[in-house]
C-alpha cells in the first residue's frame, strides 16, 4: 500500500493559538488535508469562530480553552484532546506574544510573560503530548520561531531570546525523539499581517514601508502562506526532515 504524501485523514492535530493569525492559517491547511483539529487558546469567542470554520472543511474540530503557560491546564488540555478526538499525531506550538522594549526598560515580569508564552509553553505542551505522539507511531511537532530566531531584536530582547530558544529546543527534541519516529521542526515566519504585527505597525513609524523594502517578495505574508508548510511538516512527506528551522518569509532572511 502506498502512503499518500500529504494526506492527514484520520490524524489529530493540536494547534496552540489556532484561533487566529498564523495558527488559524495552519489549522485551516491541516483541516483541508483531512486532519481533525483541537484549537487551543484563551479567547473562547475567537476559538468558537475558528472551530466553526474548521468544521465546514469536513473534519472534527474542538476548542479547548487553555492558558499554555499553565502546566496543570496543559495537562488537562492534552487529556481532553485524547478523550474527545481519540489520539494525538501532530502538535503545533504556535501561541506567542511580544513586548516591545529594550533590555534596560524591560521588567522581570514582562521577560517572564514573553518567555513563558513563547518558549516554556512549547516545553510544557511537547512534554505533555509526548506519550500520545509516541503512541501514534508517526508524531510530528511544529514549533513557531521568527526572523528573530536568526536576527537580533534590539527592541524585543525577550522575544528574540525565546525565538532563538525555540530553534535549539526543536533540535534537542528532534534528536531525543527520532527513535520514536517523532519529527520536530521549526517554522520561522517573516513579517506576517496579523493582530500581533498590526500593533507593531501602529507603534513603529515606517515599519510597513521598511518591511516591504526588505522583503524580496515585496509584500507582507498572510496567514494562508502557512497552510502548505504546516501540511508538509505534519505529513508523511516530511518523514526524513527533522531538527530544521524553515523560513517562510518571502526571502527576508536571504536579502543582502
Ligand atoms: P496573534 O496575536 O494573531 O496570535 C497569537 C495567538 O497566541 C492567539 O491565537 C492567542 O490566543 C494565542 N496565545 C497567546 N498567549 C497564549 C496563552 N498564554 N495561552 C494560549 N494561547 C495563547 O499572532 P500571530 O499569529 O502573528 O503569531 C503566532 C505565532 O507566530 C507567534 O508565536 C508569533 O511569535 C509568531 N510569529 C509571528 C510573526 C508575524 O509577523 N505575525 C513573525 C514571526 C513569528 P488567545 O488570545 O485566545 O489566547
Amino acid at each position: 500500500m502506498t502512503t499518500k504524501l500529504f494526506d492527514l485523514t484520520g490524524r489529530v492535530a493540536i494547534v496552540t493559538g489556532g484561533n487566529g493569525g498564523i495558527g488559524f492559517g495552519m489549522a485551516q491547511g491541516l483541516a483541508d488535508a483531512g486532519a481533525d483539529i483541537a484549537v487551543v487558546g484563551r479567547n473562547e469567542t475567537k476559538s468558537a469562530a475558528a472551530v466553526e470554520d474548521l468544521r465546514k472543511r469536513g473534519v472534527r474540530a474542538i476548542s479547548v480553552a487553555t492558558d499554555v503557560t499553565d502546566k496543570a491546564a496543559v495537562a488537562k488540555m492534552i487529556e481532553r484532546v485524547g478523550k474527545d478526538l481519540g489520539r494525538i499525531d501532530i502538535l503545533v506550538n504556535n501561541a506567542g506574544t511580544s513586548i516591545r522594549k529594550p533590555t534596560h526598560l524591560l521588567e522581570l515580569d514582562e521577560w517572564h510573560t514573553v518567555m513563558n508564552t513563547n518558549l516554556t509553553s512549547a516545553f510544557l505542551c511537547s512534554k505533555a503530548a509526548y506519550p500520545a505522539l509516541k503512541a501514534s507511531g508517526h508524531g510530528k511537532v511544529i514549533n513557531i520561531g521568527s526572523m528573530m530566531s536568526i536576527f537580533a531584536g534590539s527592541y524585543a530582547p525577550a522575544y528574540a531570546a525565546s525565538k532563538g530558544g525555540i530553534v535549539q529546543f526543536s533540535r534537542s527534541c528532534a534528536c531525543a525523539w527520532a527513535p520514536d519516529n517523532i519529527q520536530v521542526n521549526a517554522i520561522l515566519p517573516g513579517w506576517i499581517d496579523t493582530d500581533l504585527t498590526r500593533g507593531a505597525r501602529q507603534q513603529v513609524e515606517g515599519l510597513h514601508e521598511r518591511v516591504l523594502a526588505r522583503t524580496p517578495a515585496a509584500r507582507w505574508g498572510d496567514i494562508g502562506d502557512f497552510a502548505g508548510i504546516a501540511v508538509f511538516l505534519a505529513s508523511p512527506a516530511s518523514d526524513f526532515v527533522t531538527g530544521t528551522a524553515i523560513p517562510v518569509d518571502g526571502g527576508f532572511s536571504v536579502m543582502s
